[in-house]
C-alpha cells in the first residue's frame, strides 16, 4: 500500500488503494476530460490501478471533486480545474476525451455550451493531439443514431436526427466531434477511436440528472410515483459502467480506428424498465405517466458485431446485477444528503 503523508493534517496519513508497479517503458501519462464525472472517475480508477499517471482536466460542471478525491495527493494523479473550450497544453502519451454534459436536462441546460464543448473542446483535443503525437479516443455516442429507423444500431447506420429539435445540441455537437475526429485523421494522421457508448449505469450516477434510471431509482427508495414520460413502450438498453470501461480501455488499446459500438445489447421497453426498479426496491411507489417527451428516440438497442469481432469484447454485468450496486449506492447518497440536511 502506498502512503503519503496528508497536507491537511500530518498525523493522518493517507492511504491510497494499492496502484501496480509500472516500469517506466510501460507506464504512460493520460489525459482523462471530463475524469471527475461519472463514466470519467471509473476510468480514472482502473488507469490508477494499472498504475499510469493520470490528469484530468474538468470544469466540475457536472463532475464532483468527491468522485476522484481518494486519488488526490497520490503522486501519479493531477486533477486540474479548467474549460477545455479554451486550450491547454499538456505533454501526454493517450487522451481519453470524455468532457461533455450527458445527461438531457444537462446539456439542454445550456445548448450553446454543449456545442461549444463538443466542437472547440474537441478540436483543442485533437490540437493537442496533433503537437505531442498523442492517441485521442473521443467518447461519441448511441444519440448520434437519432430516432432511429434501423434496429439494432449498428455503426454502419448514418442516424436520423433532427438537426433542430431540443436534443440537437449534444447530437449533432457529438456528430461533429466525430467529423473531426476523421478530418484530423486524414489530414494529420492523428490517431483516433471513436466509442459510440449507449445508456450506461452504475456507482456516482448524478442523483439529480433526470435520466430514467436514477430518477426511478430515487422514486422507488422514496416511495414517490415512478414517472413514465409518454406510453412507456419506448425501449432503452442499459449497460454497467465497468462493462464500458473496460470496452474504452480495450478500444484504446487497439488499432481500430472506425466507430465501434459499446453497450449492452440486451433491450427493455421503459414500463419493463419501472417494474425491473420498482421489484428490486419493494416499497410503495405507484407508476404514473406523463407528457411523453420531443425527438425521444423510440428504439435503441446496440448491435455489438463489430466489439466482438475487433475487440473481443462483450458485457459481462447483468441488469440486475449492476442495478443492486447503483441501488446501494444511491441508498447511502440519500443518507449523506439528509445527514448534511441536518447538520
Ligand atoms: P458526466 O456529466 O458525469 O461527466 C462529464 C464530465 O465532463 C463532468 O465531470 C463535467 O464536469 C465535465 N465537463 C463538461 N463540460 C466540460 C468542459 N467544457 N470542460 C471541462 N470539463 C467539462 O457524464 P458521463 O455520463 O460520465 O459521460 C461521460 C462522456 O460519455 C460524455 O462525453 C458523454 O457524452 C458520453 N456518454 C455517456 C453516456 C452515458 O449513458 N453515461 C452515454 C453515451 C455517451
Ligand atoms: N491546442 C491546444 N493544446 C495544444 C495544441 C493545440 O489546446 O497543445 C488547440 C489550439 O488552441 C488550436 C486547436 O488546438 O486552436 C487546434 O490545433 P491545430 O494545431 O489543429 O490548429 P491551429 O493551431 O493550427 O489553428
Ligand atoms: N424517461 C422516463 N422517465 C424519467 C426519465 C426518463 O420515462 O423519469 C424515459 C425517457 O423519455 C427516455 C428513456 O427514459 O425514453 C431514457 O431517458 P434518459 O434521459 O435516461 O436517456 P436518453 O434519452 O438519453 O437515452
Amino acid at each position: 500500500v502506498h502512503q503519503m503523508e496528508s497536507k491537511t493534517d500530518n498525523r493522518v496519513p493517507k492511504i491510497f488503494p494499492s496502484v501496480k508497479f509500472l516500469n517506466y517503458k510501460n507506464r504512460r501519462r493520460i489525459l482523462v476530460t471530463g475524469g471527475a464525472g461519472f463514466v470519467g472517475s471509473h476510468l480514472v480508477d482502473r488507469l490508477m490501478l494499472e498504475g499510469h499517471e493520470v490528469i484530468v482536466v474538468d470544469n466540475f460542471f457536472t463532475g464532483r471533486k468527491r468522485n476522484v478525491e481518494h486519488w488526490v495527493g497520490h503522486e501519479n494523479f493531477e486533477l486540474v480545474h479548467h474549460d477545455i473550450v479554451r486550450p491547454v497544453y499538456l505533454e501526454v502519451d493517450e487522451i481519453y476525451h470524455l468532457a461533455s454534459p450527458a445527461s438531457p436536462p444537462h446539456y439542454m441546460h445550456n445548448p450553446v455550451k454543449t456545442l461549444k464543448t463538443n466542437t472547440i473542446g474537441t478540436i483543442n483535443m485533437l490540437g493537442l493531439a496533433k503537437r505531442v503525437g498523442a492517441k485521442v479516443l473521443i467518447a461519441s455516442t448511441s444519440e448520434i443514431y437519432g430516432d432511429p429507423m434501423e434496429h439494432p444500431q449498428s455503426e454502419t447506420y448514418w442516424g436520423h436526427v433532427n438537426p433542430i429539435g431540443p436534443r440537437a445540441c449534444y447530437d449533432e455537437g457529438k456528430r461533429v466531434a466525430e467529423t473531426l475526429s476523421y478530418a484530423y485523421m486524414r489530414q494529420e494522421n492523428i490517431k483516433v477511436r471513436v466509442a459510440r457508448i449507449f445508456n450506461t449505469f452504475g456507482p456516482r450516477m448524478h442523483m439529480n440528472d433526470g435520466r430514467v434510471v436514477s430518477n426511478f431509482i430515487l422514486q422507488a427508495l422514496q416511495n414517490d410515483s415512478i414517472t413514465i414520460y409518454g406510453n412507456g413502450e419506448q425501449t432503452r438498453s442499459f449497460q454497467y459502467v465497468s462493462d464500458l470501461v473496460d470496452g474504452l480501455v480495450t478500444l484504446m488499446a487497439s488499432n481500430y480506428t472506425q466507430p465501434i459500438n459499446i453497450g449492452n445489447p440486451v433491450e427493455h421497453t421503459i414500463e419493463e424498465f419501472a417494474m425491473i426498479i420498482k421489484d428490486l426496491i419493494g416499497g410503495t411507489s405507484k407508476i404514473i405517466r406523463l407528457a411523453a417527451v420531443e425527438d425521444d428516440p423510440q428504439r435503441r438497442k446496440p448491435d455489438i458485431s463489430r466489439a466482438k469481432k475487433y475487440l473481443n469484447w462483450e458485457p459481462k454485468v447483468s441488469l440486475t446485477e449492476g442495478l443492486k450496486k447503483t441501488i446501494a449506492y444511491f441508498v447511502k447518497e440519500l443518507q449523506r444528503t439528509k445527514h448534511l440536511q441536518k447538520d
